[in-house]
C-alpha cells in the first residue's frame, strides 16, 4: 500500500500534485511519500508486538538523512554494512544501541568507529574477521558484543543476484561450522557473543524459505545452550518482497504470524532487518521524456533518467511499471523506454506496453524507492538528482540536485602534467 495515487486523471503524491514537485525541482526526481514510509514501519511494528523487538531498517535500501530520521523517530533501529552507514545512522538520531553491522569486508578503521559508538553487536561473517574484532577490542579495552551471521543454506527463490544464504555465497559461517566458531568466539577475551544472525536474500515473495532457515537456526541455539552459550538477540534478517508487477508478497503480519508461535517461550529479542520492504513502494522516481525515436525494429522513448539513476532494470533486469504522470486516453505503443547514457544496458523498460507518450511528458517509474537513489552514480558525469519528500500536502527537497562543480568535487590535477 502506498499513497501515490490519481485524482481525475493526474498523480499525486499524497495531497500533492507530482507534476508541481516536478515543475518545481526539474527531473529526474525521487519522491518520497512519509505518510507510506512510517505505514510501512508501524506494520513491521504492530506486527511483532507483545514480542521484544527491533525493527532495524537496512541503510542501504535508501540513505537519504530524512528517511532515516523519520523512522528514526518512529523507534526504528539501522542495519548498516559500512563505517559510511553507521556515520548517516547515528547523524540521523538512530541510538547505537540499535545498530547492528553486518558485512564481510569491514575494515579495522570501521570497526574502531563502530567499537567506539558502542553498537548493538556486529553480525560477524568470518573467523578472521572475528580475531580482529577482537584484537581490535583489546587494543581499545573494551569487549565487542558479536552475533555471528549463519548461513542456513536455504534457497530463498529469488533472483540469483539478491540470493544470499546458500552454501555457495560469499555470506556468513556454514551452519555446519556454527557450533565450533561460536565456541572460538566465546573462548576471545574481548569478544562477547550476544546474538545469532541470518539474511538469505531480498525480494522474497514466499514465506517458506523463512520459517525453513529459522527453524535450523533455533535448532541451532538449542545446541548452544548445551554450551553454554546463550543468545540474547536473534536477528532474522531482512528480505520481504515488495510488488513491482504482480507479486503477493507476504505482510509483516503474515512473516510474524509465522515467526512468533516458534519463538514462544523463548527469551530472545527479536531483530528484523527490513529494507525494500519499508521503502520501496515509498519512492517513485519521475522523469521526463526527450525525444521518441522510432527504430526499424523498436520505439524508444528516450527519458532523462539513466542507469546511474536507477540501476536496477539493467542491473537485475528488474520490472518498474512505468506510467504518464497525467493520464489521457490514448493508444498504447510497445517501446523500450531508455535514457540518454552511452550504453546498450542502459534501460528502465524492455517491449513494454506504454501509452503512446509525447515529448516532454512527465512519466512516473514505480516503486523506485529502494536501491534506486542509493545505488545511483554519476557515469556519464551526471550529476546525482534531487530527492523530495512529501508528508500530506507538504513537500521539502531532502537532498538537492548535484551541480557540475560537484562533480568535480575533490579532484585536482596534479604538478607534474601542468
Ligand atoms: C540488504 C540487507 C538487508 C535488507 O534486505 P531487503 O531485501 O532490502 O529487506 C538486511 N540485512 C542484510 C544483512 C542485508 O545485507
Amino acid at each position: 500500500m502506498h499513497f501515490f495515487k490519481y485524482k481525475k486523471g493526474e498523480l499525486y503524491a499524497e495531497e500533492v500534485p507530482v507534476r508541481e514537485i516536478a515543475a518545481k525541482y526539474g527531473t529526474p526526481v525521487y519522491i518520497y511519500s512519509a505518510s507510506t514510509l512510517v505505514r510501512h514501519f508501524k506494520a513491521y511494528d504492530e506486527a511483532f508486538d507483545g514480542k521484544h523487538h527491533i525493527i532495524c531498517f537496512a541503510l542501504k535500501a535508501n540513505s537519504n538523512s530524512a528517511v532515516i530520521r523519520l523512522f528514526a523517530k518512529h523507534g526504528a533501529g539501522a542495519d548498516v554494512v559500512s563505517g559510511g552507514e553507521l556515520f548517516r545512522a547515528l547523524k540521523a538520531g538512530i541510538p547505537a544501541k540499535k545498530i547492528v553491522y553486518a558485512g564481510v569486508g569491514k575494515t579495522a578503521d570501521e570497526i574502531r568507529f563502530a567499537l567506539k559508538s558502542k553498537i548493538l553487536m556486529f553480525n560477524v561473517e568470518s573467523e578472521n574477521e572475528l580475531r580482529e574484532i577482537d584484537r581490535i577490542a583489546a587494543d581499545m579495552k573494551v569487549k565487542a558484543s558479536i552475533a555471528l551471521r549463519i548461513n542456513p543454506d536455504i534457497d530463498p527463490q529469488t533472483h540469483p543476484y539478491i540470493s544470499t544464504g546458500l552454501k555457495k555465497h560469499k555470506f556468513g559461517i556454514p551452519i555446519d561450522d556454527a557450533l565450533e566458531h561460536y565456541k572460538f568466539a566465546k573462548s576471545l577475551k574481548n569478544i562477547a557473543v550476544v546474538g545469532i544472525h541470518k539474511h538469505i536474500g531480498s525480494q522474497l515473495t514466499k514465506i517458506s524459505p523463512f520459517v525453513d532457515a529459522l527453524k535450523r537456526i533455533l535448532i541451532l541455539i538449542d545446541e548452544l545452550a548445551k554450551s553454554g552459550i546463550r543468545i540474547d538477540f536473534l536477528d532474522i534478517g531482512g528480505g520481504l518482497g515488495i510488488t513491482y508487477l504482480d507479486e503477493h508478497p507476504p505482510q509483516p503480519r503474515d512473516l510474524a504470524g509465522h515467526i512468533l508461535p516458534l519463538l514462544e517461550g523463548r527469551d530472545v529479542t527479536v531483530v528484523m532487518e527490513p529494507g525494500r520492504s519499508l521503502v520501496g513502494n515509498a519512492g517513485i522516481l519521475v522523469t521526463k521524456t526527450l525525444y521518441l525515436k522510432e527504430g526499424e525494429e523498436k520505439n524508444f522513448v528516450i527519458v532523462d533518467a539513466g542507469m546511474n539513476d536507477l540501476m536496477r532494470p539493467s542491473l537485475y533486469n528488474a520490472y518498474h511499471h512505468i506510467q504518464p504522470v497525467v493520464k489521457t486516453r490514448r493508444d498504447t505503443i510497445i517501446a523500450d523506454v531508455v535514457g540518454p547514457i552511452c550504453e546498450s544496458g542502459d534501460f528502465l523498460a524492455k517491449d513494454r506496453e506504454i501509452p503512446k507518450v509525447n515529448q516532454g511528458e512527465y512519466l512516473a517509474v514505480m516503486s523506485a524507492g529502494a536501491y534506486g537513489f542509493s545505488m545511483s552514480s554519476t557515469y556519464n558525469s551526471r550529476p546525482r538528482v534531487a530527492e523530495v519528500m512529501v508528508n500530506g500536502t507538504k513537500f521539502a527537497l531532502v537532498r538537492k540536485r548535484e551541480t557540475y562543480a560537484d562533480l568535480l568535487r575533490g579532484e585536482s590535477i596534479p604538478e607534474f602534467i601542468r
